[in-house]
């Protein structure tokens, strides 16, 4: 085989720190073909983009690592579709459509992740409130099955009809059987097969963690002009308050996009951070780095991503701040937005980044990368200096905004029920959080990972997804919580599916589920 391979040194985890990856070697090919080759000679194989996985879906477990590294060509581009390899970096892909003054919006907070680990596990961005996820932007993907065929799937062209999905393929005919469960109806979900009545075959691929195929190629829906943004963190004084003022800039975008007014708030994103969190930016001088003085009296900071009007322009925009509160200013977005603070006591704690502020808006968004940053550190010296089997303890849960205030009184009583320390922060916009515990024992594990599936009973009962955009890999706590939510019998119809398309059982065994 004319494949480049090397060992497998430096591919052996991923940004889970998943233990005990071991692999049979690496391989980079180039072309679809090339990715044919391999799975064609090897017993087991492991696909790979950046290994960002939080899950140790991208770890080896013996398998032959595939890594999409040598595949970063951008294949086409139209004004509102590109076409890249599935090694290409969200980062390199948004620069390449930046040069045509286009943009890809459902990225990541990890922008060096891979175009096909993104599709592989539908990522979300923090602004899926206004965009969604991955799985919206995608219109067609080439796909390698576990034999070596390659499939070219444009949206559209191959649904599911009467119970499965046919497709003919130069060997011949595969019927997909699609699973009968009900997925959570929420903006964003990663749990493991996407199953609907009439669902398309590309949608199946999306979210399959590398277990159904190895994607090539992606072509993306995209947009253009890239907007302008203003950041505005908001230190707010409860969590009843911090829920109020996102529920209104929620209300008032829908507003703004179902009117076209031009005039309207625009929010693509709200972050938030809770007190455990604002206290680890403290201990960790993170504030005082970034140029940020937080008030005393705080339960919440928000973190909140403003898109104004392409022609707004640096000065235009600070004279509108100035004058917001004068009777008589012009109606703005920005003008709305401050008013709004006002209204809550809020606006002369905020501290704002205007468009092309590019230092403050990076401090912003230091403040908010600070808060995970920590808590990781956290773990990895209780690892160090407490117990080797410590290890990072979280989760990743999404209910429908309406369940949020209720969802997080559960986090809270799980966690303090069990005398545990933690923080919570995440995509508030969205109804998704990442509770995490800050471990002081090995107990503390152990005790957070049974508030975990209690929390995802919960979730579901809300009707949430315990399982928002990481994923599931091989992470036993989540491929619990994904049993939780669909039951075995759920668990079963996933492996009908796989059977279908790699009967071998080839292609990321043990990641998703198990065999048996
Ligand atoms: C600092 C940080 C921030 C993050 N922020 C976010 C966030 O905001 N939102 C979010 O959703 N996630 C986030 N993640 C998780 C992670 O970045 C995403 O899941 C990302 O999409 C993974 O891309 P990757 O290229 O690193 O894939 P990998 O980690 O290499 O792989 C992920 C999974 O996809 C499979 N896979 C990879 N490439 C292919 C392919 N070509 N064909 C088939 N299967 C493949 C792998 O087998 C594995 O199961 C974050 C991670 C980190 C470390």
């Amino acid at each position: 085989m004319s494949l480049e391979q090397s060992p497998p040194d430096g591919f052996l985890e991923d940004a889970a720190h998943y233990p005990g990856g071991h692999a049979a070697g690496v391989v980079f090919p180039r072309t679809p073909g090339e990715i044919a080759d391999a799975l064609r000679s090897a017993a087991a194989v492991l696909p790979i983009g950046a290994q960002s996985s939080l899950t140790g879906g991208a770890t080896p477990m013996g398998e032959l690592v595939l890594a999409t590294t040598k595949m970063t060509q951008v294949i086409d581009r139209s004004a509102h579709q590109v076409t890249v390899q599935a090694g290409l970096t969200i980062a390199a892909m948004q620069e390449t459509l930046a040069a045509a003054g286009g943009w890809f919006p459902p990225t990541p907070t990890f922008a060096g992740a891979c175009a096909g680990g993104v599709v592989s596990t539908n990522a979300a961005g923090a602004a899926t409130f206004k965009y969604g996820s991955t799985r919206e932007w995608v219109d067609g993907l080439v796909v390698v099955l576990a034999d070596g065929t390659i499939l070219d799937l444009k949206r559209g062209e191959h649904r599911a009809h009467n119970g499965s999905i046919d497709v003919l393929t130069a060997t011949g005919r595969i019927s997909i059987p699609v699973p009968g469960y009900v997925m959570p109806n929420v903006s964003k979900r990663s749990a493991g097969y996407h199953a609907a009545p009439e669902m398309d075959l590309v949608d199946l691929f999306i979210g399959a963690e590398g277990t159904l195929g190895v994607i090539a190629e992606v072509t993306f829906r995209v947009l253009s002009p890239v907007p302008q943004s203003a950041l505005a963190l908001i230190p707010c004084r409860s969590e009843p308050q911090a829920l109020e003022l996102v529920m209104a800039l929620r209300r008032a975008s829908l507003d703004t996009w179902r009117t076209k007014n031009r005039c309207g708030i625009d929010v693509a994103a709200i972050e938030n951070m809770d007190a455990r969190s604002i206290a680890i930016l403290r201990e960790d001088a993170a504030d005082a780095r970034n140029d940020v003085s937080f008030p005393d009296d705080l339960a919440v900071v928000l973190l909140v991503q403003l898109e104004l009007p392409p022609e707004l322009t640096p000065t235009d925009a600070y004279d509108q701040i100035g004058g917001a509160l004068t009777p008589g200013a012009a109606d703005s977005a920005l003008v709305r937005f401050c008013r709004m603070l006002a209204e809550r006591d809020l606006l002369d704690t905020t501290e704002l980044a205007m468009p092309g502020d590019r230092r403050r808006a990076e401090q912003l968004i230091a403040i908010r990368e600070a808060v995970p940053a920590g808590v990781n550190r956290r773990v990895g010296i209780a690892k160090r200096d407490i117990h080797p089997g410590i290890a990072k303890t979280a989760a990743d849960m999404v209910v429908p905004i309406e369940r949020f205030a209720e969802m997080m009184e559960i986090y809270r009583q799980g966690f303090q029920g069990r005398q545990l320390d933690y923080a919570i922060w995440g995509h508030i916009s969205d109804g998704n959080v990442h509770p995490n515990v800050i471990p002081r024992s090995y107990e503390d594990i152990e005790r957070g990972k049974d508030a975990i599936l209690e929390f995802g009973r919960a979730a579901a009962r809300l009707g949430g997804c315990p399982l928002a955009e990481h994923g599931v890999g091989r992470n036993p706590i989540k491929q619990q919580l994904l049993r939780q939510l669909y039951g075995e019998e759920g668990i079963a119809e996933m492996r009908e599916v796989k059977r279908a398309l790699d009967p071998e059982w080839k292609l990321s065994p043990g990641v998703i589920f198990s065999s048996s």
